[in-house]
């Protein structure tokens, strides 16, 4: 694959230097991503900044805009799937998948209907409230899911009245600038501006001085430093980072009935989920059913390239991320723990590991209190259910978690104990545009997604006038 570019006020913009962007299921090179120079990244800034005193003028015309960001998206889902799924690794019908939920998130906000802000009136005065957006938005992603997290941060971004400069991960650019190349078709210059580059390329742009708001999806370290960048200009920011979510299976849950849907909860995207169930809670009498039930659908999971059409799980994305998981999994071996499924690297030139299902480890162990972000997921045993909770939730991590049982109403109370920003009842990882996604503690600072999303790209604008 060649001609990735980045897209600079409504034109492409190559670069003199560049940066390998490697296929995880083969290891060799995809293509050559432009690295963003100093000058490029100014101009990105000033088309945006310049862009905004138009864009944020006619709401109309957004609502119109967004809509064809929509149907451009959707008629380029071959395209763009298929460039994902070499970058990223994911199935390509899971890349298909991802496409779609890009487009249905520029749908849902061109339909949005903006709340209205209640006002006052009285003898003395009329008040009105409204909402105004913030300038140029800073939106900044990580490789997991490149087009869907970009689209949580543009659609709602510039439908307030936003302008973008969009920064994906160096792992997996190229879906990224590909659609910053389609939508420049439909945006007017400078409203959405795409820039690729290693990581220091980010902190460029969170020290920018034009920017006023920083939407970044990535890991918590990386957030910290996002956060401590915007303090010095009061930049706004929103954060949404790392997550370790336990799932707490009750007394009364039947291992064969939820199997499936646990599993898939915890390996989806082979684990590169962040909401991603990543430490199971079983009742002890259930510990070895839970185990093997699990085991059972690790061992017949097809692991592969993304291109086969057989492939269930991809590679993992990089070798970092692969030197984590194997890193966790020896560790957690290291410490008595058993593998009752998987365990091993598979053998070859890609970043491919077999599903591996961990048994025999406790709350203490890296693989329990860390997010491991790949394809391996630790079962542990509980006694009590207080005792479960207050474990679930001894943690800095704050993403979202679940419930699992029959009794659907004693689940539900058990998961507004847990302290995050999501809780769910006998699921996990069902998201929708309309529903506020976000983190407690270090898993995040403000939402994305809804009403709750938008307000976050807006500021509000009181307008009060003297009457008499
Ligand atoms: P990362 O923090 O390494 O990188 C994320 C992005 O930040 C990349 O684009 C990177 O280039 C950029 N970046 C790196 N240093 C920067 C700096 N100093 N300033 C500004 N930007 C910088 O994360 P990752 O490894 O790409 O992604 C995995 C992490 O993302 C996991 O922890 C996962 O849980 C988290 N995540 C969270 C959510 C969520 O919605 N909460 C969603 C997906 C992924």
């Amino acid at each position: 694959m060649t001609d990735f570019a980045m897209t600079i006020n409504g034109v492409s913009a190559p670069s003199a230097n560049g940066f390998a962007v490697l296929n995880p299921a083969t290891n060799s090179v995809v293509a050559t991503a432009p690295e963003c120079s100093e000058d490029q990244l100014d101009a990105a800034m000033d088309a945006a900044a310049e862009a905004h005193r138009h864009w944020r003028l006619d709401d109309g015309v957004r609502r119109v805009a967004l809509r064809a960001a929509a149907d451009v998206i959707v008629d380029s889902e071959d395209e763009l799937a298929a460039v994902l799924t070499v970058e990223q690794g994911k199935p390509l019908a899971d890349s298909r998948m991802e496409v779609r939920a890009t487009a249905l998130w520029f749908r849902y906000y061109a339909d949005f209907e903006v709340p209205a802000e209640p006002g006052l009136r009285d003898d003395r005065a009329i008040v009105e409230i409204r909402r105004q957006p913030l300038g140029v938005v800073v939106a900044i992603t990580p490789w997991n899911f490149p087009l869907a997290l970009a689209a949580w941060k543009m659609a709602p971004a510039l439908r307030a009245g936003n302008t973008v400069v969009l920064k994906p991960s160096p792992h997996t650019p190229l879906a990224t600038l590909k659609l910053g190349e389609l939508l420049a078709g439909v945006l007017p210059p400078g409203v959405l501006n795409v820039v690729s580059g290693s990581d220091p390329l980010g902190a460029r742009m969170t020290s920018h001085a034009i920017p006023r708001k920083i939407s970044f999806t990535g890991s918590i370290a990386t957030g910290k430093r996002v956060a401590a960048s915007a303090a010095n200009d009061l930049k706004r920011v929103t954060l949404e980072l790392g997550g370790n979510d336990p799932a707490i299976l009750l007394d009364d849950v039947d291992p064969s009935f939820i199997a499936e849907r646990l599993f898939w909860s915890a390996f989806h995207n082979n684990g590169q989920v962040c909401m991603a169930v990543k430490r199971v809670y079983v009742p002890e009498r259930l510990h070895d059913e839970v185990v093997e039930a699990l085991a059972a659908i690790a061992r017949s999971v097809q692991v592969g390239d993304g291109t086969d059409p057989k492939t269930q799980l991809g590679p993992i994305n990089n070798r970092q991320q692969f030197d984590i998981v194997s890193g966790l999994i020896g560790d957690a071996l290291d410490r008595g723990g058993f593998v009752a499924a998987g365990g091993r690297a598979i053998d070859g030139p890609g970043l491919f590991h077999e599903p591996t299902i961990l048994a025999g480890v406790t709350d203490g162990t890296a693989i329990v209190d860390q997010e491991q972000f790949g394809p391996v997921l630790p079962v542990v045993s509980y006694r009590d259910l207080d005792e479960v909770v207050e474990r679930a939730n001894g943690t800095h991590f704050g993403l979202s978690g679940s419930v699992w049982g029959a009794d659907e109403d004693l689940a539900a109370e058990v998961a507004t104990r847990l302290e995050c920003g999501t809780a769910w009842v006998n699921t996990h990882l069902a998201v929708r545009p309309s529903i506020p996604f976000g983190g407690m503690k270090w898993s995040g600072l403000g939402v994305e997604n809804g009403a709750w999303g938008y307000n976050e790209f807006t500021s509000l604008r009181v307008l009060h006038r003297a009457v008499g």
